[in-house]
């Protein structure tokens, strides 16, 4: 009998090898969102799969780009007339932010803009805004202030949006559903600190993603997953060293106007929606470690690791046996957050 089973399964391991066509490896690199991306597709529809994907993220960008003229994000940032009208990427993306500002208490603020540019992370001067010109800076950001009536956006004078916590986490969602709407099964995009996952890898084992070691270089720790975005925020992603050697990065509370400080160095969100996990892993940097569990306690829709300085890890209990610390990230901590 053993002999009968085990004769089936090289039977059928040989006809999965043999849609030698679906497991045959497609990969697609380029430059879009400021960022260098890469997909990896498997199957007879990879690659047609991947060149409408690339278009999709192509289009979001155009759409949602801060400095692209004639975006739409830039039109608003541009605007003469009090109301914009947005078309439908930056509507959808708008909507979402809106919610997520709610839901996260202003953690998340599409209208951090004139902060984030006081800081000079748009133009690459970076520098230490005195705190008049962050009082005004900040005076001109509030979720609250915006309104969105379908697609028409409405902003205070003075305000501007930007949707860098989570236009990537869109843009991979968006690839996602591109290319399981061409039949990909298999595949994996990654989009600077976003991956999304589409499915397993061709064998039907989870695609491993690694976690980057926010204070070293090389990986901190491996996690598996199926159909799910893996992204992260991290202090170590943009950041200068001001004259006294302090060194400020770009992840801003909305409510100081200063970079969060909170002993986080990254926050990795794990889920199914590529956008929430983008939109989140900013709004929990923002919170710190107490703020971030009672909000994941409170909610069933993404897992979550956290490290902190001292290499203090934390890892959601969705996440105990898909995520492992690598050997070589020593001297770490890991504890299980439960619900
Ligand atoms: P991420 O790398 O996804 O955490 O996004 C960080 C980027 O989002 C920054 O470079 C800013 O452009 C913008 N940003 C910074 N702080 C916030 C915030 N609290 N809410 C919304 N966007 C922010
Ligand atoms: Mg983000």
């Amino acid at each position: 009998m053993k002999r009968i089973l085990g004769l089936f399964l090289a039977v059928c391991l040989l006809l999965a090898g043999c849609g030698a066509e679906g497991s045959k490896k497609y990969t697609r690199n380029f430059f879009a969102m400021n960022t260098y991306m890469t997909m990896t597709a498997y199957g007879p529809h990879a690659e047609e799969g991947m060149k409408a994907a690339e278009e999709g993220i192509r289009a979001i960008e155009d759409a949602l780009s801060v400095t692209r003229e004639g975006s739409d994000v830039w039109r608003v940032n541009h605007r003469t007339d009090e109301a914009v009208t947005l078309g439908s990427d930056a509507e959808a993306v708008m909507r979402e932010a809106l919610a997520l500002a709610e839901q996260t208490g202003g953690a998340l603020d599409p209208t951090i803009y004139p902060v984030v540019e006081a800081w000079g992370f748009t133009k690459e001067q970076r520098r230490v805004p005195g705190s008049g010109e962050l009082r005004e800076v900040v005076s001109r950001t509030g979720w609250q202030r915006v309104h969105l009536e379908k697609n028409k956006l409405v902003l205070a004078p003075g305000m501007e949006i930007d949707f860098g916590a989570l236009g990537k986490g869109y843009a991979g969602r968006e690839a996602g559903r591109i290319l399981c709407r061409h039949n990909v099964r298999s595949a994996i995009i990654s989009l600077g600190g976003n991956v999304e996952a589409v499915g397993s890898r061709p064998d039907g084992t989870p695609w491993r993603v690694g976690l980057r070691a926010p204070d070293g270089e090389g990986y901190a720790g491996m996690i598996s997953v199926r159909d799910a975005a893996v992204v992260t925020s991290g202090s170590y992603e943009r950041y200068f060293v001001d004259v006294e050697g302090k060194r400020w990065h770009h992840i801003i509370d909305p409510a100081t106007g200063y970079p969060a400080e909170n002993g986080l160095l990254s926050v990795t969100v794990i889920g199914s929606d590529g956008l929430l996990c983008d939109a989140l892993s900013t709004a929990l940097f923002v919170m710190g470690r107490d703020r971030a569990s009672a909000f994941w306690r409170s909610r069933d829709d993404f897992e979550m690791i956290l490290i902190e300085e001292g290499r203090r890890i934390t890892v959601t209990e969705g996440l105990e046996k898909a995520f492992s610390v690598l050997p070589e990230y020593t001297g770490s901590t890991v504890e299980v957050l439960r619900k």
